[in-house]
């Protein structure tokens, strides 16, 4: 090998240019202008600096957040697009801001809100907003346990993602609340979800949502397998839901957790 050459784990630690980046993303055919690319590699740049100190994602190489975060958001892109309403967009759990300040920077004519429950990653988020100078998004810290019934909030969406938050039938009591009718909740997922499914299906008819589809996503530029789970507001979401914080999580609706709390209780004898 010669000295100048790098090795796997220098490469992947190198940040890449910007002509080498639009490369990676070319496949998608999102037609960036170079200012978007230069926002996307700023965002980067902030995310794997800050994550030094905070922890915002599990992902700290240059080229896992170019691959794995920043690509796989972008592959979101067309179902936002095609789904997108009236342009009101929430990210759910956002975190780091994955993937909505991702998909705010590849869709500055949509307006995008990032929920989180954590101050440190909000506080990411609006730093975020402010050195890439982002207009369509704002940051906000709150439980969605809460906001769900805040009338400010409900059925004020149309569309509402959230990447790697809780389970399905979770996902679906605290984020249909904020959709609006006819709205959509688009939750990418890894492969093996028939489990959650399954437990998803029992908790849709109760929450107003049908899931529509769950396909395996087209693998454009990227080696990860992911399935997008797009679930549409048919009906109005009942108003005892979401119930209180942490019992979304903690007894998903559908699952055996759920259906044996709601089992009438042995009378214990005198
Ligand atoms: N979407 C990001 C973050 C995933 S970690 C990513 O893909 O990297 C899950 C995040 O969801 C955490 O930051 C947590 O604070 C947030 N979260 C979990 N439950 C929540 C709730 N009920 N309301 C608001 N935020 C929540």
């Amino acid at each position: 090998m010669e000295s100048t050459e790098l090795t796997p784990t220098m490469q992947k630690m190198a940040a890449r240019s910007a002509a080498e980046f639009a490369e990676i993303v070319a496949p998608l055919n999102l037609d960036f202008t170079s200012e978007q690319i230069d926002q996307l590699l700023r965002y980067r740049d902030l995310l794997l600096e800050r994550n030094r100190h905070v922890n915002l994602t599990a992902v700290r190489d240059c080229d896992g957040i170019e691959r794995r975060l920043i690509l796989e958001s972008l592959r979101l892109v067309p179902f936002v697009q095609q789904h997108a309403g009236s342009g009101n967009i929430m990210d759910l759990g956002s975190g780091g801001g994955i993937p909505g300040m991702i998909l705010a920077i590849a869709m500055p004519e949509l307006s995008f809100t990032l929920l989180d429950a954590t101050g440190k990653k909000v506080i990411f988020q609006r730093d975020v907003i402010e050195a890439i100078g982002l207009e369509n998004v704002r940051a906000v810290q709150g439980r969605a346990e809460e906001l769900g019934h805040d009338i400010n909030w409900r059925n004020s969406y149309d569309l509402v993602t959230a990447r790697a938050v809780t389970s399905l039938s979770a996902l679906m009591e605290l984020g249909l609340p904020f959709v609006s009718m006819k709205g959509w909740l688009v939750l990418p997922k890894g492969n093996d979800i028939e489990e959650e499914l399954g437990i998803a299906r029992k908790a849709a008819g109760k929450l107003g949502g049908t899931i529509v589809s769950y396909d395996e996503l087209e693998q454009v530029g990227s080696d990860v397998s992911t399935r997008l789970v797009l679930v549409r507001k048919d009906q109005a979401t009942p108003g005892t839901y979401p119930r209180r914080v942490g019992l979304p999580a903690k007894s998903p609706l559908g699952s055996p957790q759920d259906l044996a709390e709601k089992r009438p209780r042995k009378r214990a004898r005198a």
